[in-house]
């Protein structure tokens, strides 16, 4: 078994070998905390939360890390806009970020750092980097010099020229090249602000990446990860601000990116918002489904994301736990399966993976004698356990209609309901009506909206 990676730094599949064999380390950007995520969001904690797995099977240890940003503008505004202190909007909405991650099974990392805890360490790199002559201070701003780093433009692969071409605009009078980058800016008296050599200010947002995996992980990383739409620039600066800070080190050695989700246009993602939002998603939905449908594509290409791959997860666990419910009288150990483990060795194949979990459920569904039941049970344990499927008991999954937590997701599928009718998706709401008609459930149309109530 050998993993497989592709490496965006030089778009090649390259086999992956951790610098420390017994640790290696793990870098995902995580989010800015300010408002309930985006499935979208989700996408790269899963999948590079199944490698994560993956890595601690083979090596016995991995050093992860995932940082939460929590001083940013966008956080704010939102705590201007509702007269809080920035940390009563961060600590709820990091708070809620975790919540969501748990629901889809996401691990959390080994260590999460905040931006706002590492202060000392931004600023002092940012002072290697100005003592280095990669950056400078100007009008209580440091920015970084990107014409002092020859590598510039290495992972996303930008021309300079092209580079500079597209930061023309507005360019603000004290950088001196238009592509160079904020590493401090200064704060107002209202702003989150702490005291450095420039002024009292607050950090821009690349810095706190480099300074969080130095601070957690050392100066080299073996993988950094990260949404595609990092790549450029927050990816391509955290590179420069790092190697140049590092004397040249090699910053991370793989570079993974996932792609993005597509909600089929704006139609859908305006009328129904909530299938956007992990939030509401989780209430609506089983979560292992929406985990499922996550997994279902492989990680670097673009997922459509719609009420109909939703649905076709679920009915694709019901068939897996049917299954599984039909080996209750087997006694079995998990036992991830070598055909499940050389479809993650090869860059994460997930689709694949899945591919050989539907496979071991339907040679279990006809297997003839208990010894075969015992060894495809088992397997069917431990590929999902692989994937982070499978690991409820099958009641549990089929039970998911009668509990109070119900009731939240029975009132998200009537307001889907409502907004699909409103943008005339009536497939939509009629497959809404069919499955609560399937559950039993009874609307009643009222001059305050719909009523429902479970019927017998
Ligand atoms: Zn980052």
């Amino acid at each position: 078994m050998s993993l497989r990676l592709h490496n965006n730094l030089t778009r090649r599949i390259e086999a992956f070998a951790p610098l420390d064999p017994a640790c290696p380390t793990l870098y995902v950007c995580g989010p800015t905390v300010y408002n309930y995520v985006h499935i979208g969001n989700a996408r790269g904690p899963v999948v590079f939360g199944v490698l994560a797995d993956l890595l601690r099977r083979r090596h016995g240890a991995l050093k992860y890390a995932r940082n939460i940003t929590d001083v940013d503008d966008k956080i704010n505004a939102a705590a201007a806009e509702q007269g809080v202190p920035i940390a009563t909007i961060t600590d709820r909405f990091a708070a809620a970020y975790r919540e969501d991650m748990a629901a889809l099974g996401v691990a959390p990392p080994d260590v999460e750092p905040e931006a706002t805890g590492h202060i000392a360490q931004i600023i002092a790199m940012i002072e290697a980097l100005v003592a280095s002559g990669n950056a400078y201070a100007a009008e209580g701003h440091v920015l970084f010099s990107v014409a002092s780093f020859p590598g510039y433009g290495k992972l996303s692969r930008r021309d300079p020229e092209e580079m500079l071409a597209g930061a023309r605009v507005d360019v603000a009078p004290y950088k001196r090249d238009p592509g160079d980058f904020v590493l401090w800016k200064p704060s107002t008296p209202e702003l989150p602000g702490w005291d450095s050599p420039w002024g009292r200010g607050r950090p821009g947002w690349h810095i706190e990446c480099s300074a969080m995996a130095a601070a957690h992980l050392g100066e080299t990383i073996d993988i950094h990860a990260g949404g595609v739409d990092l790549q450029f620039p927050h990816h391509e600066n955290e590179i420069a601000q790092s190697e140049c800070a590092h004397g040249g080190r090699t910053f991370a050695r793989f570079w993974l990116h996932n792609g993005m989700l597509n909600f089929g246009g704006a139609k859908m993602s305006k009328s129904l918002g909530n299938i956007e939002k992990i939030h509401d998603l989780v209430r609506a939905h089983p979560p292992e489904a929406l985990r499922y449908a996550l997994l279902s594509a492989h990680y670097r290409q673009p997922l459509d994301w719609s009420p109909a791959l939703i649905e076709q997860s679920v009915r694709t666990l019901d068939r897996l736990y049917g299954t599984l419910r039909d080996l209750a009288d087997i006694d079995a150990t998990p036992m991830i399966p070598d055909a499940i483990e050389s479809a993650l060795d090869d860059d994460l194949n997930t689709p694949q993976a899945l591919a050989e979990i539907a496979a071991i459920a339907a040679a279990a569904r006809k297997a003839a004698s208990d010894d075969e039941r015992r060894r495809l049970k088992s397997q069917l344990l431990g590929a999902g356990l692989a994937l982070g499927l499978l690991q409820q008991a099958p009641a549990d999954w089929f039970g998911r209609g009668a509990s109070n937590d119900d009731d939240a997701r029975i009132q998200a599928l009537i307001d889907e309901r409502a907004a699909a009718k409103q943008a005339r998706d009536f497939a939509r709401a009629d497959a809404i009506r069919d499955q609560l008609a399937a559950e039993a459930i009874v609307l009643e149309d009222t001059p305050q909206g719909v009523r429902w109530k479970r019927g017998s």
